[in-house]
């Protein structure tokens, strides 16, 4: 087993509560082909014990066996404020499959339930499902999701849905949530085993130096700085950045009420739950510099085995100042990208933020907006651009193409080879709420149809793919704010 502790509260043994009477909802064929699952002409696995396995109704497939799932202890600071334990409460660990660990969420009550009915609904389930999958697509950092199992069992939320179980897959299910939990605990031992853990199987790179706990904190916090750099250049909120849900991997995980930005608003909320909007989408750099500063007290206690706690607090504190300019770094060369720039300017920090201030301005869309820039020419009188048409402040757009057309003549490559770099990193295709809205209401009557169609679009976000031109377009104005609550 992967999970690195054993023992006290560390995790409970617990098997996944059976869901009634499953079936498919969706599944991802070409994940399940990766893990070396055999598929029928459908797509899904040949093996029906697969659906029981990923419904929480059996422990082992022909192949597979995963003998002792668990749920584990962490804990966490939630909008800000100390939690206190948490725990995987509705999320149980069945083992590892390929590089991977194999997660069932919705699985059940476990310890660490404390109020909740250890179940998810198939809304959170499919957008999940789906999100995870875009964004791996989209190439940044994330867990997989490799199916979704429904049921008619009730569940009450605000009104009465159904469940479903998300099957989630990563290399390492560890949080920011459990280094917090053994610090609060004073539980060095633990702490030093996560670390060790750590250091022997996700960041060997770190065991060499001087200080491999310094080193490990250090590349935790500079993966995240480039994991929300890279959100951001994909127009992606979170929703509920709180410590518990902080991967240390550096990966985007606990996808719940998230969301693809359609307009460009600098301070977008996708979460209609946080009032403050204390993750906003122009917040969420900051917040995870603030969830690395409660990753640093969570390792602190390692540091005071070997100096005094002022100079333990010191070195996580320098190694953490180094999280802004990783962070704008990261966020430069993704911006650069976009725009297709593939030399470094002095200027291009001011160049990219006043586009975004202009888009902001504007309303824009956001993905449209970028992917249109691969039509622009250097050379050629970009008014008839359809890009110049999306901005309602003509005149500002102008000032500012004609600063973008003097930087591309300080290029060396040619057009045709921006213009396809454009088209390889600003996709076509995201998980647009809207598009997720309507799988949902599909699959609440039982057609799953368009779950898996949009599975297919979405993992392939660059390319044309002609014959779904229609799922490119932004929300009709009437759908472009659908509200999400945390509910789950
Ligand atoms: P989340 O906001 O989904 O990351 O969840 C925060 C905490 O609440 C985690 O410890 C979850 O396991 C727990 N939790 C959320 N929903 C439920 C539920 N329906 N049943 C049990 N625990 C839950
Ligand atoms: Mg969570």
């Amino acid at each position: 087993m992967a999970f690195p502790l054993q023992g006290g509260d560390t995790y409970q043994s617990i098997a996944p509560t059976p869901l009634p009477e499953p079936y498919w909802v969706g599944f991802s064929s070409t994940l399940g082909r990766e893990l070396g699952i055999a598929l029928n002409e459908d797509g899904l696995p040949v093996d029906p014990l697969w659906l029981s396995v990923l419904s929480g109704n059996a422990l082992a497939t022909k192949k597979h066996t995963f003998s002792n799932p668990i749920a584990t202890a962490y804990s966490g600071h939630q909008f800000g404020i100390w939690a206190g334990q948490l725990g995987d409460g509705r999320a149980i660990l069945l083992g590892d499959i390929g590089p991977y660990e194999i997660q069932l969420k919705g699985s059940g009550i476990t310890r660490y339930s404390r109020m909740g009915d250890g179940r998810a609904v198939l809304r959170s389930s499919i957008r999940e499902f789906l999100g995870s999958e875009a964004m791996y697509a989209l190439g940044v950092p994330t867990s997989r999701a490799l199916a979704v199992t429904g049921s008619k069992k009730p569940v009450m939320r605000e009104t009465l849905e159904t469940a479903a179980v998300c099957t989630r897959l990563a290399p390492s299910f560890l949080r920011v949530g459990h280094f917090e939990h053994y610090a609060a605990a004073r539980q060095t031992e633990y702490l030093k085993q996560l670390a060790d853990y750590l250091l022997n199987i996700h960041y060997q790179e770190c065991q060499d130096g001087e200080d491999p706990y310094l080193s490990l904190f250090a590349a935790i916090s500079r993966r995240s700085a480039e994991l929300v750099a890279h959100w951001q250049s994909v127009g992606f909120c979170h929703g509920v950045l709180n410590s518990d849900n902080i991967s240390i991997l550096g990966l985007t995980i606990d996808y719940g009420p998230f969301g693809m930005m359609d307009r460009f608003q600098m301070d977008h909320i996708c979460n209609h739950s946080d009032s403050q909007g204390r993750y906003a989408y122009h917040r969420q750099p900051q917040i995870m510099h603030w969830n690395m500063a409660c990753l640093a007290g969570g390792m602190l206690p390692l540091f005071e085995m070997k100096y005094s706690t002022e100079d333990a607090q010191q070195k996580l504190q320098t190694a953490l100042e180094h999280f802004p300019n990783q962070y704008r770094e990261a966020w430069l060369q993704r911006f650069r990208a976009k725009l297709g720039l593939q030399e470094d300017h002095v200027n291009d920090f001011t160049l990219i933020e006043n586009l975004l201030q202009l888009m902001h301005q504007n309303r824009v869309d956001f993905t449209t907006t970028f992917r249109l820039f691969a039509q622009i020419q250097s050379q050629a009188n970009y008014q008839s651009n359809p890009l110049r048409d999306y901005f309602i402040d003509r005149p500002a757009f102008d000032g500012w193409m004609q600063s973008y057309i003097d930087r591309l003549k300080l290029e060396k490559q040619s057009d045709l080879n921006r213009q396809n770099a454009i088209l390889s990193t600003n996709p076509k295709f995201i998980l647009r709420n809207y598009l997720a809205q309507r799988a949902i209401e599909l699959a609440q009557q039982d057609d799953f149809s368009e779950v898996q169609k949009l599975l297919h679009i979405l993992e392939d976000p660059f390319a044309e793919q002609l014959e779904y031109q229609a799922y490119a377009a932004p929300p009709p104005k009437e759908l472009e704010d659908i509200a999400l609550s945390c509910s789950s």
